[in-house]
């Protein structure tokens, strides 16, 4: 599922790809996919636009058009973007950009659990949506993390993926974060002293960029990290003993029981 790291590369890759270039048609052959406008008004705001420049806030993707309103893009549990100079579409392509000169920048997301839509206003949006600060905000510190989570009673994971809280964090990068942190997952929120949170804030941190540097390839990513060895049942690449695999608010966690505590 994408996270904070894969949206980043689906930013990096848009901006690679397709800025600059007038959007000749958009086609949605799946207008489920379009959240609050139709099919027909969505074509309209297109029609003759070029995508400037790109943000991105938690999972969210902006893209800023020549003339407002922005073009918001959410993955789902398993959307990408895939730009070619060719008529062909990928399987599962959901709304295709065309641009003059033939190129064609398409989301897909074969399970339509994303969402495409457009907005006047973005810092409207991510308060409609209620969006806590972006996980790399600049602005953010340990200290501004600690007051945001101050006195709940939640597991520290389930709180790192509370969008309201903090937005980009979800199931996977939260078990690598505490597992470079060394926090057990199951901590709850109000046991942390300010240690633990500037170990959390840092390890988030290194998380992020290494996974964004990495092109968020689990495979690519450093030998210590948890993630080569999640759902594997393996040992752990720190101290080499069993991890362990359990649910926590739902969702599947995997930990060190030795290295978290
Ligand atoms: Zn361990």
């Amino acid at each position: 599922m994408p996270e904070l790291p894969d949206v980043e590369c689906f930013k990096m890759y848009l901006d690679d790809t397709s800025l600059h270039q007038e959007i000749v048609a958009t086609e949605v052959p799946d207008p489920g996919i379009l959240d609050g406008i139709s099919a027909r008004p969505f074509q309209m705001c297109l029609q003759g636009e070029s995508m400037e420049a790109t943000s991105r806030h938690g999972k969210f993707l902006f893209v800023h058009l020549k003339s407002p309103p922005c073009l918001v893009l959410h993955f789902g549990m398993t959307g990408y973007l895939d730009y070619a100079r060719s008529n062909e579409l990928p399987k599962h392509a959901r709304v295709v950009f065309r641009f003059a000169g033939n190129g064609r920048l398409a989301y897909v997301c074969q399970r339509k659990l994303g969402r495409v839509t457009i907005t006047d206003d973005r810092e409207a949006f991510l308060q409609s949506h209620q969006l806590g600060p972006d996980a790399l905000d600049e602005q953010l510190t340990d200290r501004g993390l600690a007051e945001r989570f101050a006195g709940r009673r939640s597991a520290i994971k389930s709180a790192m993926m509370d969008q309201s809280m903090l937005a980009g964090v979800g199931n996977i990068y939260a078990d690598e974060i505490l597992f470079q942190a060394g926090i057990a997952p199951h901590r709850r929120v109000f046991e942390l002293d300010d240690q633990a949170w500037r170990t959390i804030f840092r390890a988030m941190h290194r998380v992020l960029q290494t996974a964004i540097r990495k092109g968020a390839e689990v495979s690519r990513f450093p030998p210590t990290y948890l993630l080569r060895r999640r759902g594997q049942d393996g040992p752990c690449p720190k101290c080499n003993r069993q991890l362990k695999t359990t649910r926590l608010g739902g969702r599947r966690t995997c930990f060190c029981p030795h290295c978290q505590q």
